[in-house]
């Protein structure tokens, strides 16, 4: 990541600390050890999950189960059938899925619609936050990438960047027919669906004709105030605000029952919901240990304060994946221990800001060593590069 995009990055997690210390949180302990409860009795709990899927159906909701990769993206293939254009919102699961280029070598046009995910869309980038992600890029740097890409000058102006996307978002969510989000939640109590955004743009996506819901087995909750209490914690880590501006819960389809009591769907749009529930391999942390790491709900806030993230950025991740957490739940999933998880140094910062507690750098000292020697290398090795890096970036600002 250039020396420029690291002080961005570290700009916009300043301003997101600042708005934490001032909008507090009410009951933020006690808040977190509920999130910690209901993470606990949900995650890899089977009788849970058939329960959700049970009532999901009742509600009328098409649930597809997905155990692979391929198969999850064999169903949307299958579901979006002939649709040339779709429109999607933020999902770290269909980032996961690698789904936008899986449907683009089938010949289907795919349109972030948020603005961050469609301004690194254009700019073939990557993400910086799972939340915020072109926090690393100047208004400068994003007005030079999206001129080269709509052909025209685009001034250097955070409103006219907005203006100019918006409308290119604008005029492919009025094309579509099929619209693809993820979900923050899925419940067990009610069958319902939980979505959450600042962009209003997901409202705009629901409503295309076909709403498809990509998300995975570990988004459960218990019921919808446990989903409700987990927002609140992950707006204010991720935002600074207590609550994002917008949150559905979808616990059915549009339907009537006016003309004698007879049940009619598809009244408005969506006339279909389909929800893809998927595990690619997250059954296998739980099997070997690391079902903690499906606890994340995604805040970010670990990279807030991760010195090493706050110095090389992005480097620090592999695509989507980012910081300690990001690396270690990608060495696991790919099976391989990457490199980079050697650049940790185990300083702890990560867990003492999650509101989960997760002992992220217990599972990267788990997943790199080797034994003592090893890790007495990894230890100078992370913190040598550390200190060369921190003065690269010093006299580079100077
Ligand atoms: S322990 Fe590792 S991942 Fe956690 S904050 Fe420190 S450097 Fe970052
Ligand atoms: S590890 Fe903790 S702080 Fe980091 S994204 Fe997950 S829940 Fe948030």
């Amino acid at each position: 990541m250039k020396h420029e995009e690291v002080r961005a990055l570290r700009k916009a997690f300043k301003s997101v600390k600042e708005r934490q210390d001032l909008n507090h949180l009410n009951d933020i302990y006690a808040r977190s050890r509920r999130l910690m409860s209901s993470r606990e009795l949900c995650v890899g709990n089977e009788i849970l999950l058939e329960e959700a899927v049970m009532n999901l159906r009742k509600n009328g909701i098409k649930v597809h189960l997905a155990n692979t990769k391929q198969e999850a993206l064999d169903i949307i293939l299958d579901e979006v059938a002939k649709e040339k254009l779709i429109v999607k919102s933020k999902s770290n699961v269909t980032k996961e899925l690698e789904l936008t280029k899986y449907l683009e070598k089938k010949g289907i046009t795919v349109v972030e619609t948020d603005i961050g995910d469609r301004i690194l869309q254009v700019m073939d980038q990557k993400p910086s936050h799972p939340t915020g992600p072109v926090t690393h890029l100047s208004a400068k740097e994003i007005a030079k990438g999206i001129s080269k890409y709509y052909g025209i000058q685009v001034k250097e102006t955070p409103e006219e960047i907005v203006k100019i996307v918006k409308g290119d978002i604008l005029s492919s969510l009025e094309k579509a027919n099929v619209g693809i989000t993820g979900a923050n939640a899925v419940t067990s109590e009610e069958g319902s669906i939980i979505l959450t955004h600042n962009e209003g743009n997901i409202n705009e996506v629901m409503r295309k004709q076909k709403h498809i819901i990509v998300t995975s087995i570990d988004k459960l909750y218990p019921d919808i105030e446990s989903a409700m209490n987990m927002l609140k914690i992950l707006s204010f880590n991720a935002t600074g605000s207590i609550i994002p501006s917008f949150v559905n819960v979808i616990t059915g389809v549009t339907k009537t029952a006016d003309v004698e009591k007879k049940f009619i769907r598809g009244i408005h749009n969506p006339s279909e919901t389909i929800l893809v529930l998927i595990n690619n391999r997250r059954r296998e942390f739980v099997e070997k240990g690391f079902k903690e790491l499906l606890y994340c709900i995604g805040c970010g806030n670990c990279l807030l304060h991760c010195p090493m993230y706050n110095t090389i950025g992005n480097e620090y991740a592999i695509d989507s994946y980012l910081g300690g957490k990001g690396l270690a739940y990608h060495s696991i999933y790919s099976g391989e221990s990457d490199g980079k998880l050697e650049l940790c140094l185990g300083c702890g910062k990560c867990k003492e800001n999650c509101p989960l507690k997760l002992d992220v750098p217990e599972m990267i000292t788990k997943l790199r060593s080797k034994g003592t020697s090893s890790e007495i290398y990894f230890f100078l090795k992370s913190h040598i590069l550390w200190v060369y890096y921190q003065a690269l970036l010093r006299s580079n600002s100077e």
